[in-house]
C-alpha cells in the first residue's frame, strides 16, 4: 500500500497496541466479496508448532515439508533463522489455497489463524517472561471489517483455535526474543550454534534421530521414560527442544549432564582451542621470518605510511 503523494509504503497495521479486551469489528465467512484475496499474497511466518502440524496432516517428514513448503529468512542480521511459507511458484499466492478456501483449515498456521489480528510479543532484556499485546491489520482489500459482527479479541482468539497455538509456541518465542534482545553479553552465535537453533526449532524429524543417537545419550542423561515419551511425541519433543536450546544457547541448565562425558567434550574443546591458537601462532611467525627475509619492515609495508623514494603516495598532499 502506497500515498499516491510519496509513493512510500504505508503499513496496513493500525500502529495501536490492545490487549485482549479490545472490541474489534470482523468476520470472515465465505461468499464474501473478498473471499481468498488475503491468501493470494502471502508473507506467513511459521512456528515450530506450525510445523508439526502441518507436517501431520501431509503425512511427510518436518525435513521434507521445510524443503517443499518453506524458505528459511533471517529473524536478525547474522542471526537466527525463521521459516515462511515459500508461495506458489512464479507468484505469490499460498500453495494450499483452493478456491473452496483453505485446504489445511484445521491445521492453518497461527498467523493466518490470527488475521486481521496481529500479535506482539514482547520482552524485557535477560528476561524470559514476554508479555503479549496485539495490533489490528486493516487491509484495503479485505471487507471483513465491514460485517457487523462485534466480538473482543479474547473472544476471537477462543473461536480461532490460537490459545493452544500460542502456549506451544511460548517457548520459541521466549528464545527468540531473549536472543534478538540480549545483545553483546550473548554475542552472535556461530554458525554451528545457528544450524543447532534451526534444527531443533523447526526440523523436529532431524532433532528426533539427534536425540536418539549415542553422541546424545553419552552426554545428556535422559531417564528411560521421559526419552520414551519424547521419542513418542512430536509436541513434548518440541517442548524439550526449547530447554536444549536454552541450555546449549543460553547455559540455562535444565537437562542433567553426564559428568564424565562433559567433562571429556570440554578437554576436546580446550585441547581444540589450544592448537587453533598455535597454528595462529605458527602463521604469524611465518610471516614474520618472510618479511624480515625481504627486508620489509612491517610497519612500513602498512597503510598510512610510504616513502617516497620507494615509489611515492599520490592521494593526500
Ligand atoms: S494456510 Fe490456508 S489460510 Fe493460511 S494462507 Fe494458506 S490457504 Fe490461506
Ligand atoms: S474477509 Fe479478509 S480474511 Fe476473509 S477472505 Fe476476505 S480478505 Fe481474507
Amino acid at each position: 500500500m502506497s500515498t499516491p503523494e510519496n509513493n512510500m509504503p504505508v503499513s496496513p497495521v493500525v500502529p495501536t497496541m490492545y490487549d485482549e479486551s479490545k472490541e474489534i469489528q470482523f468476520s470472515c465467512h465465505k461468499g464474501i466479496g473478498c473471499w481468498n484475496a488475503c491468501c493470494a499474497n502471502i508473507d506467513i511466518s511459521l512456528t515450530p508448532y506450525d510445523i508439526i502440524r502441518l507436517k501431520k496432516r501431509l503425512g511427510m517428514t518436518s525435513t521434507q515439508f521445510l524443503r517443499d513448503y518453506t524458505v528459511p529468512y533471517e529473524m536478525e542480521k547474522d542471526g537466527i533463522a525463521g521459516v515462511k511459507f515459500r508461495p506458489v511458484d512464479n507468484g505469490t499466492a499460498c500453495r494450499f489455497m483452493q478456491p473452496e478456501g483453505c485446504a489445511v483449515y484445521e491445521d492453518r498456521p497461527t498467523a493466518c489463524r490470527y488475521y486481521p489480528v496481529a500479535l506482539l510479543s514482547m520482552r524485557k532484556q535477560d528476561e524470559y517472561t514476554d508479555t503479549q499485546s496485539y495490533a489490528l491489520v486493516e487491509e484495503e482489500h479485505c471487507k471483513g471489517h465491514q460485517v457487523a459482527r462485534r466480538l473482543t479479541i479474547a473472544d476471537y482468539r477462543k473461536e480461532q483455535g490460537v490459545i493452544e497455538y500460542d502456549d506451544l509456541a511460548r517457548g520459541w518465542r521466549q528464545l527468540v526474543l531473549k536472543k534478538k534482545s540480549s545483545g553483546p553479553t550473548i554475542g552472535s552465535l556461530s554458525l554451528k550454534s545457528r544450524q543447532l537453533f534451526f534444527m531443533a526449532c523447526y526440523d523436529i524429524d532431524t532433532f528426533h534421530n539427534f536425540v536418539e543417537s549415542e553422541a546424545f545419550g553419552k552426554l545428556f542423561k535422559l531417564g528411560a521414560d521421559e526419552k520414551a515419551m519424547l521419542m513418542a511425541d512430536d509436541v513434548e519433543l518440541m517442548q524439550f527442544s526449547f530447554r536444549f536450546l536454552k541450555q546449549v544457547l543460553f547455559g540455562e541448565q535444565s537437562i542433567a549432564l553426564d559428568e564424565q562425558a562433559a567433562q571429556e567434550r570440554l578437554t576436546k574443546w580446550q585441547a581444540r582451542q589450544a592448537e587453533i591458537e598455535k597454528e595462529a601462532a605458527d602463521k604469524r611467525a611465518e610471516y614474520e621470518r618472510k618479511m624480515l627475509e625481504e627486508g620489509i619492515d612491517e610497519d612500513a609495508s602498512g597503510l598510512g605510511f610510504c616513502d617516497d623514494e620507494a615509489g611515492g603516495c599520490g592521494g593526500k598532499g
